[in-house]
């Protein structure tokens, strides 16, 4: 099986909570002879107008910097598209919609990692307290479903990282409908989902979202999908991909999208 390599979901250090330099990512990119990846950092949106110490426009100029700088470096190697991961971006659209005016990106992830301002990974996950962390968690992905810009919305079913990490079940048949509200609008608004890897060498020992997740996408008409490792170590750039082309397999898809300034074009798995 020899499938275009392309890891639309990488980290490098202009990410606050990733601690290795993009050139280093680009390496073992090129030595696991990926063909393609996208520096998808992170950039997060608040809600109440608070402001963050990390995301302005500095930080996105330093990434571009440093992106430029790799695509010289590999120029010809390796191909270095240009992205971000948008957490929470329905939370300020006008400011969403301002950095996309001023930078041109290839791609943009749509994720929700934080719950009123907190991130999902330090929340407390109890008995009491993790029935409402879900719930809260499907509401807020799904206003994001609703009005976010983005292309392809992140880690669908993040919640079971952190529900398995303290020994709780990922909830998915208590919100199956709202899971489904949320692919329908993706769908009409034209927009994707990745399968996210990262889930597989976590507790919850399965990629985000899970193949059940994967085939009501397909069932209900999706058709936009990337693949991502979500690394922020070297060694985890491309990793579990044969697992998530077999998912997309499973679940009936024989395309993935490869993006050009926002643009998707379907690439097909080869067998
Ligand atoms: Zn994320
Ligand atoms: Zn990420």
């Amino acid at each position: 099986m020899e499938c275009k390599k392309a890891d639309y979901h990488v980290h490098s250090i202009i990410s606050p909570d990733a601690k290795v330099p993009m050139i280093e990512m680009c390496e073992s990119a090129y030595q696991k002879g990926l063909s393609e990846i996208v520096f998808t950092d992170h950039y997060e949106f608040y809600a109440h107008g608070i402001k963050s110490q990390y995301f302005h426009d500095e930080y996105i100029k330093g990434y571009f910097r440093e992106l430029e700088k790799c695509r010289e470096f590999f120029d010809g190697k390796l191909l270095l598209k240009s992205g971000m991961e948008f957490g929470q971006p329905h939370l300020e659209m006008e400011k969403s919609k301002e950095i996309l005016d001023q930078y041109q990106f290839d791609y943009l992830i749509g994720s929700v990692h934080k719950l009123d301002n907190i991130d999902l990974e330090k929340l407390e996950y109890r008995e009491e307290t993790v029935h409402n962390i879900a719930e809260r968690y499907y509401l807020e992905l799904l206003k994001l479903s609703e009005q976010g810009e983005f292309d392809c919305m992140g880690h669908l079913d993040l919640f079971k990282r952190h529900a398995c990490r303290h020994g709780f079940p990922d909830e998915f048949e208590r919100h199956e409908l709202t899971i489904r509200r949320i692919l329908k609008n993706l769908i009409e608004r034209g927009k994707g989902i990745e399968i996210n890897t990262s889930g597989i060498r976590q507790e919850a020992k399965e990629a985000m979202p899970s193949l059940t997740i994967l085939k009501m996408y397909k069932e209900l008409g999706g058709k936009i999908i990337t693949v991502g490792s979500d690394a922020h170590q070297p060694q985890d750039i491309g990793a579990d991909f044969d697992i998530a082309y077999e998912l997309l397999r499973l679940a009936g898809f024989d395309c993935i999208m490869s993006y050009n300034k926002r643009e998707a074009s379907a690439v097909f798995i080869e067998e």
